[in-house]
């Protein structure tokens, strides 16, 4: 029998480390460049909602981050800055853990299971080489219709919750806070900002803490903000994008990002990965050409993701719509059919 094919993955984030650790169950000879170091905070909501938890569970990675202290949620309720809807149970349980532990546990999956893991190395070559595989994360896309969006996050003590996620909207973002382990809350925020805009705070905290008077201000009025926790991103690229049309192979969001609100990027990270996996290891064996193996990645994942990044962008477009804002966290309580939609069809 022939040697198996390398595969290079570029990004050792949660696509790039799930797809590792898939490659290196079979038997496929693997390397991960990462440009950073952990374990690290990334901005993120930190709440895993959809079909990725199964995923993990069949790649035996659910085990693990429940006995790191993952958590369910299995409540939410919607506030915006002056109404507050009740907390409803959630269609189906989601699980949170921090991104501290998460992405220092895959990675340390991966060693374990042989992977080569290039910690603090970043890949400058192209991506459309045979037997690489892109995982960086988000396209950067600076300004986009006159605005720019960005994300913020820290982790916080001395935070009442009345449901294991409490998402806030307001006229400029919204934020989500979610329930981790030991008492603490993960407070994260998706935020728009106009190139024209004044008045907006410089401070990160202003920001999370929301519109002054605003019930998001009164959640956190007595938060202890852990500092070493925080961290920012920008430049995000909330467009959908379809994988048959990209250069290269692709797997999480450097496929495509899906907006924040569904909780669900991480969940098409880990799908995505396990889409890959068959088709790479195929392709290592040598029994499938590398165009193949690409194109079969490429259209499973658009079957798989197309319909719920229609239906994310729609609500992405409402959360920010200021007329639309509190009709949404008014009705979505409610009505049992609007709030089982909202989840089913964006994830
Ligand atoms: C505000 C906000 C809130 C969110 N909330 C949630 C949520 O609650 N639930 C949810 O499921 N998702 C959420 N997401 C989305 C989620 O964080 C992402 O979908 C997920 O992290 C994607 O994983 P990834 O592996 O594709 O990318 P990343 O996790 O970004 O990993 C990419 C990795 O590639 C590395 N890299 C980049 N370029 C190179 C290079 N040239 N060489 C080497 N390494 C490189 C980076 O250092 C990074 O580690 C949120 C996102 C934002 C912005």
């Amino acid at each position: 029998m022939s040697a198996l094919k390398q595969i290079t993955i570029v990004g050792g984030g949660l696509a790039g480390l799930t797809l590792g650790i898939g490659l290196r169950q079979q038997g496929v000879p693997v390397t991960v460049w990462e440009a950073g170091r952990y374990p690290r905070h990334r901005v993120c909501g930190e709440f895993i909602s959809g079909q990725g938890q199964a995923t993990l569970a069949r790649l035996g990675l659910r085990e693990l981050f429940v006995q790191a202290g993952a958590r369910n949620a299995e409540t939410a309720a919607f506030f915006s800055t002056k109404a507050a809807a009740p907390a409803r149970e959630l269609p189906a349980r989601a699980l949170c853990l921090s991104r501290f532990l998460m992405d220092d546990l895959l990675a340390q999956q991966f060693r374990t299971l042989g992977g080569d893991l290039r910690e603090n190395e970043r890949w400058r070559d192209e991506y459309s080489t045979e037997g690489v595989v892109r995982a960086s994360g988000r396209r950067l896309q600076t300004v986009v219709n006159n605005g720019r969006w960005f994300g913020l996050k820290a982790h916080a003590r001395n935070v009442p919750l009345v449901a294991d996620l409490e998402m806030h909207v307001s006229p400029h973002g919204y934020v989500g806070i979610c329930r981790l382990n030991d008492e603490e809350v993960n407070v994260c925020g998706l935020f728009r900002r106009t190139t024209n805009a004044t008045n907006v705070p410089a401070q990160w905290q202003e920001r999370l803490r929301g519109p002054a008077g605003s019930l998001l201000q009164h959640r956190l009025a007595s938060a202890k903000f852990e500092m070493d926790s925080f961290c920012s991103v920008a430049g995000l690229f909330l467009k959908p994008q379809r994988a048959s049309l990209q250069t290269g192979c692709c797997v999480g969001d450097a496929l495509t990002m899906i907006p924040p609100v569904t909780g669900n990027g991480m969940s098409m990270a880990f799908e995505s990965a396990e889409i890959a996996v068959e088709p790479l290891a195929a392709y290592s064996r040598g029994e499938t050409p590398w165009a193949e193996a690409q194109q079969n990645i490429a259209r499973r994942c658009d079957q798989t993701f197309a319909q719920r990044l229609v239906w994310a962008a729609w609500l992405q477009r409402m959360m920010f719509a200021p007329g639309l804002q509190n009709v949404l966290v008014f009705l979505a309580p409610r009505g049992s059919w609007l709030w089982r939609a909202m989840f089913a069809k964006t994830r």
